[in-house]
């Protein structure tokens, strides 16, 4: 999915260019960075995203400025990262950190057909909460009207991937009585909270319920291997 502009140069041993590696890393992230240039101004802007087959949607309000400018198609770079651990060193100079990202280079176009529109929709709230569409009302007209969307055919892309320890192992500062190692992160799931207006008696949707047992945010097994 490389092409010269998506090719990774800096530790190109990092580069993974095939499609299930650009799906696992983009399907890890809640949050993607949108980028396009406005009147000559670079904006990165962060918004929820979802993946179908080879489309990456986003959405959001038709009078927003980011959803109208990447609508009419301008160049888009869209980045989605996890990070994995902090990577210390004994040295400043090799510290890093463990993470796993995907570029994606391309143009959005919005999405019109209102059955395209609602599977969109169902995208988007089963990426946050795998099975939630089907527990909640679904949008209505005035919804559907009130939200724009938008597709980019996932085309161009590259994902980058640092693992493993520190480098310094084998260098001249390993002498040093400084502890070095990876200190691993991960998005974690926090416990409930009810909506203060949530009825009594009413149980956890089953859909978080699974979520909670899985542990762990929305991650798939293809995400598993790259690691
Ligand atoms: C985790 C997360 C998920 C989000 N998901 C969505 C989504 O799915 N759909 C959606 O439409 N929006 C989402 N947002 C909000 C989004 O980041 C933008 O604020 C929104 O899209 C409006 O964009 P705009 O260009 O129309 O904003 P404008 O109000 O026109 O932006 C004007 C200026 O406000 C500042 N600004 C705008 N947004 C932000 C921001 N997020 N943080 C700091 N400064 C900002 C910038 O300086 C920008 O140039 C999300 C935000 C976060 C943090």
């Amino acid at each position: 999915m490389a092409r010269d502009r998506t090719r990774v140069r800096r530790h190109p041993e990092r580069g993974h260019y095939g499609r299930a590696a650009v799906e696992a890393v983009l399907d890890s992230g809640v949050v993607a960075h949108v980028a396009f240039v406005d009147a000559g101004q670079p904006y990165c802007v962060p918004m929820l995203h979802a993946r179908s087959g080879d489309v990456l949607y986003i959405h959001g309000s038709s009078a927003s400025r980011t959803i109208r400018l990447l609508g009419t198609g301008i160049p888009a770079c869209v980045t989605v990262t996890a990070i994995d651990g902090l990577v210390l060193a004994r040295s400043a100079f090799e510290h890093s950190a463990n993470y796993r990202s995907v570029m994606l280079l391309g143009r959005f176009a919005r999405v019109e057909a209102p059955d395209d529109r609602v599977a969109a929709f169902q995208a988007f709230t089963n990426k946050l909460v795998p099975g939630r569409w089907e527990e909640v009302r679904v949008p209505n007209a005035k919804e559907l009207k009130a939200t724009a969307i938008l597709a980019l055919v996932i085309e161009e892309a590259a994902v980058k991937i640092r693992t493993g320890p520190p480098s310094d192992d084998d260098s001249p500062d390993a002498a040093r009585d400084t502890w070095a190692g990876v200190l691993p992160m991960a998005l974690q799931l926090g416990d409930p909270e009810p909506a203060p207006g949530l009825r009594d008696g009413i149980p956890l949707a089953p859909s978080v319920r699974a979520l909670l047992r899985r542990g762990e945010l929305s991650t798939s097994d293809a995400n598993a291997e790259l690691r």
